[in-house]
């Protein structure tokens, strides 16, 4: 199994980090045999391919700093951490030209499972990134790689990072050291500071086709045929929608909780309660999702700290704890907003449904399990009065990521869905 395997339909991308990786790995091999330099102070051979700029790496297909793009679900995360991988990798195939990322090697699969030493994933939970994350990465990476390959940092949402963050980054991607890689991952490049973006090489993802996430549920996680297609079909193309669809209850709940809306818009007392238990079913999903981490954290900053059997803490630390804690309901916010977040996603494709119906559109519908109610909506209201209402659906989510209480939003959202 090669570290692409889990990249799902997107053939060019995998060609062009493949490229990569195997100009990066002849790069490290001329430099650990002697043949050139390191630091780009002699020319490079001709079989290597560099160094000449100051990166030594200039004309190659490899780069010190990448950019992934593409829609939620479409795996950037997956695709960084694969090239991770690949850059990584140890396997004596290479040396037959074989292409790095076998995905067997101790490199790659350290790499992969996130235990290399030379890999840093920042995968943030936090509402944003504050810049003195950013500058203790940018310090990390000054070290020299342990495995004297490539010291990777993958920063998975960029777009979350500060101003101040940004500008951290911003003078590590201008300077790198010479053997750092950062992958950066967003959902688009307008989420990203035009001077950044325009260090950086970029990688455009794009939505898998829903057959290929479908096969990816059977082959990968072993998920019943007509389950995977179902779930594939109504995420449409989302990845990690389409498996916590597929293999997690909660998820299944969620989203009976908001497409019960649009079911209920007969008495107004009917549609706030439905706005209530789409609410609470989020807080539910997402309490579920930070309670165990949470727990293991605090137990371990309290053994940190040395914290008594009787559970004292020692004099000073409290602070410390006061941060944790802090740490703790950022990271329970976003875990709500996310599930919520999600939620909507559904009910938007609810409604495009709805539209494809009215508009006569040959299309398949994405929501087959509630077929029955698409075509009910859709025969009883008018196209102008379904787009209006998946603006609704849009502006809730744009007032829950600025912060807007979720019941208010929610609340608002249904009594709009229900004027119509
Ligand atoms: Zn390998």
């Amino acid at each position: 199994m090669a570290v692409w395997d889990d990249l799902v339909g997107q053939d060019r991308v995998v060609e062009q980090l493949t490229a990569a990786a195997r100009d990066a790995d002849a790069y490290v091999t001329a430099a650990a045999s002697g043949a050139s330099g390191d630091e780009g102070s002699r020319a490079g051979t001709p079989e290597s391919p560099g160094p000449s700029g100051p990166s030594g790496l200039s004309g190659s297909a490899m780069t010190h700093a990448w950019l992934f793009t593409g829609p939620p679900g479409s795996g950037l995360a997956t695709a960084a951490r694969a090239f991770a991988a690949a850059l990584q990798c140890v396997s004596p195939d290479r040396a037959l030209g074989g292409a790095p990322g076998c995905g067997f090697c101790d490199g790659c699969h350290t790499a992969l499972i996130g235990t290399h030493a030379d890999v840093e994933v920042v995968r943030t939970n936090q509402l944003s990134i504050g810049a003195d994350v950013t500058r203790d990465l940018v310090r990390r990476t000054q070290l020299s790689p342990s495995g004297g390959r490539w010291q990777v940092v993958l920063l998975e949402e960029i777009d979350r990072l500060t101003e101040s963050a940004a500008n951290v980054l911003l003078k590590a991607v201008e300077e790198p050291a010479p053997r750092t890689v950062w992958l950066l991952c967003a959902p688009s490049a307008d989420d990203v500071l035009p001077t950044i973006r325009s260090r950086c090489r970029h990688l455009v993802l794009r939505t898998p086709p829903v057959d290929a996430v479908a096969d990816m549920l059977i082959r990968r996680d072993g998920i019943e045929p007509d389950v995977a297609v179902a779930a594939a079909r109504t995420t449409q193309g989302h990845i990690d929608r389409a498996r916590r669809l597929a293999t997690d209850a909660r998820a299944r709940t969620r989203r009976a909780a908001v497409l019960a809306l649009p079911t209920r818009m007969e008495d107004i007392g009917d549609a706030l309660r439905a706005a209530q238990q789409l609410v609470d079913a989020a807080g539910e999903d997402a309490k579920e999702a930070v309670e165990e981490v949470d727990a293991r954290e605090t137990e371990e900053m309290r053994a940190a700290l040395g914290a008594s059997e009787g559970g004292r803490l020692p004099r000073g630390t409290a602070g410390v704890m006061k941060d944790l804690e802090k740490r703790q309901k950022s990271r329970a916010t976003r875990a709500q907003r996310d599930s919520l977040d999600l939620a909507l996603l559904d009910l938007t494709a609810f409604y495009r449904d709805v539209l494809v119906r009215q508009l006569g559109s040959q299309v398949a519908i994405a929501n087959e399990d509630v077929r029955d109610a698409v075509e009910r909506i859709a025969a009883s209201t008018r196209p102008e009065q379904t787009l209006r209402r998946m603006e609704a659906v849009l502006e809730c989510r744009r007032a829950i990521e600025r912060n807007v209480a979720p019941l208010l939003a929610v609340e608002a959202m249904a009594v709009a869905l229900r004027a119509g």
